[in-house]
């Protein structure tokens, strides 16, 4: 029977709580989550906890800020014009944005609120600062397709899903 390890696509159902017990996030009513494993595509703490599960296996797994989405850091929120956005862009809390850096490096802002004139963002990943708290089952586990493992992230359910990067 094959088990969580690297190179295999694997498929989970999840919840996300916090501390509180309150639901941040969940898989049910939708398809299950599916990632390469190995290749940091969900946070590292939950991610070791998974290598070695098999097919039907559920866990509970508490997943430390270090391990997670990060400590809280750098200048906290800034603010930004509208007009530096897209006009067609449906501005919201949550969303992403990459910018690329003097240096070459890319740096990833999140929009925590958008106002009539402004929109503030924060480097810091929503979750930072949090214990993240997971309910886990893996429901499917097959082996990557050589391009995925160049990539390093699964093309679609089956890897046959063609995409430009
Ligand atoms: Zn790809």
């Amino acid at each position: 029977m094959s088990k969580v390890e690297d190179k295999k696509v694997v498929f989970i159902h999840y919840t996300l709580t916090n501390d509180e017990g309150e639901v941040l996030d969940k898989s049910e009513g939708d398809d299950p989550l599916f990632y390469l494993h190995g290749y940091d595509n969900i946070v590292p703490g939950l991610e070791r906890e998974l290598t070695g599960m098999e097919v039907g296996d559920k866990k509970k797994v508490t997943v430390a800020p270090e391990d997670g989405y990060g400590e809280i850091a750098g200048p906290g929120e800034q603010e930004f014009g509208l007009d530096a956005f897209p006009p067609d862009v449906n501005l919201e809390p949550g969303m992403d944005f990459h910018a690329q850096l003097e240096d070459g490096a890319f740096i990833t802002f999140w929009v925590t609120r958008v106002t009539d004139t402004a929109v503030f963002m924060d480097t810091n990943h929503p979750l930072a600062g949090s214990t993240l708290h997971f309910d886990v089952e893996v429901t499917r586990i097959r082996d990557a397709v050589p391009v995925e493992i160049d990539h390093g992230h699964p093309h679609g359910p089956e890897g046959d899903v063609a995409h430009h990067h």
